[in-house]
């Protein structure tokens, strides 16, 4: 077992990585965040409000169920569709009054039982309900284990864009069970495991060397090699959450690795099932590696290494082989209304080597359209 502590003024927590610790013993390992509902002798008393989506309020219900009721507690459900419409003002306005109905407390712990989009949601909902109130993490994909469900970031999407509307509120614990991956489709694992692939890029070359040897094995699933992914991941940026909360001093900024590129393609083809987060953050890491080796910053085999460890794990290494038709400054535009914009440049993360990520200040946003032209017109 792994417990990695989130070390934060006033406020840290742990994320706990074990096999087994939320399909077999969640109850008993999270059982100090349920005295309030023992202490109740309400209608809803030893009744633990969850959040889930329909899929994993199917897969894991039972096993929730179990595992609380050997604590005398019971969950109380509420399960909204798959899928980033959930991140919604409509959504949140349910679940907000559904835990008010609940009567719901400060120092009660609502558990949020999914991937980004339920732990997203569910973290904004607890970050304004009675000005704050407690939540827990128990990440079901592979994204959210490694990324969303640490770090505070909770947010829903509006007409004009994804995460435009949220807060920083940290969880008070995270469980993560490897184990609930078994049932997550290939391809949403494969989304996750860019983000992994993004650690090692970002901060720890000793870890692409070891993912290079064993990604397979992370894919696959295989215990071991999964759990290591996980926790060299979790610990990576629980470092940087650490030293940059609120992305105020340029640390956390190195978390977007691949993000600003991956932000316009995912604009691009519509925030769809076309590109996942993921793939899109896949494609925009190449990018970065690409531009990096352009402008001198990095060779062209190193770039060549971390396209190749996208391409080997099952991800678009290739933007010109999305099948994006739009021009390279089309897609430039989309960065143009970035909040970091200042003039004519975007701060962006490129890299020094690999495992040394840097935040450029001079990249020209015209220079980053020629760029993207050139690699949209390459086979
Ligand atoms: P992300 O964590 O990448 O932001 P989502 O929350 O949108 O992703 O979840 C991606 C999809 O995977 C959703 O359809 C969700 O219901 C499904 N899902 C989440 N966890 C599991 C799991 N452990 N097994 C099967 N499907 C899952
Ligand atoms: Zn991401």
């Amino acid at each position: 077992m792994d417990v990695v502590p989130v070390s934060l003024a006033g406020r840290s927590y742990d994320v706990t990585i074990k096999r087994g610790c939320v399909l077999d013993d969640f109850a008993h390992g999270a059982s100090e965040y349920f005295e309030s509902y023992r202490a109740k002798g309400a209608v809803k008393a030893r009744k633990v409000p969850v959040v889930a989506d329909t899929n994993t309020h199917l897969i894991f219900k039972a096993a929730l169920e179990q595992s609380l009721a050997s604590e005398g507690l019971a969950p109380d459900w509420f399960v909204v569709e798959p899928g980033e419409g959930a991140k919604s003002w409509a959504v949140l306005e349910q679940l907000t009054d559904w835990l008010l109905e609940l009567g719901i407390t400060r120092s009660d712990h609502v558990i949020a039982l999914g991937g980004g989009v339920v732990g997203d949601l569910t973290g904004f909902a607890c970050a304004v309900l009675k000005r704050g109130c407690e939540f827990i993490q128990i990440p079901t994909t592979l994204l959210a284990q490694v990324d969303s469900s640490v770090g505070g970031k909770t947010a829903i999407n509006t007409r004009a864009g994804k995460n435009l509307i949220g807060a920083f509120h940290q969880p008070a614990a995270v469980f993560i069970d490897p184990m609930v991956l078994d049932t997550l489709p290939d391809r949403e694992m494969r989304a996750g495991y860019a983000e992994v692939i993004k650690y090692a890029l970002l901060g720890d070359a000793v870890f692409f060397d070891w993912l290079s040897d064993n990604g397979t094995k992370v894919l696959a699933r295989e215990p071991d090699a999964l759990a290591h992914a996980i926790a060299t991941s979790i610990r990576a940026k629980a470092a940087i959450v650490a030293e940059d909360e609120r992305e105020t001093t340029g640390v956390r900024a190195l978390l977007n690795l691949g993000h600003t590129f991956g932000h316009a393609l995912e604009a691009e083809t519509g925030f769809s099932d076309r590109l996942l987060h993921g793939e899109a953050v896949a494609t925009g890491m190449v990018l970065a590696a690409q531009y990096s080796a352009r402008r001198g910053d990095i060779s062209q085999e190193d770039a060549k290494r971390a396209s190749t460890a996208i391409g080997d794990a099952g991800l678009p290494a290739n933007v010109a082989s999305l099948g994006i038709t739009c021009s390279g400054s089309a897609l430039a535009d989309h960065m143009r209304h970035d909040k970091k914009m200042e003039g004519g440049t975007l701060p962006f993360l490129l890299l020094k080597g690999i495992g040394q990520a840097y935040l450029a200040r001079d990249v020209e946003l015209a220079d980053i359209a020629e760029f993207l032209g050139e690699q949209l017109g390459a086979q």
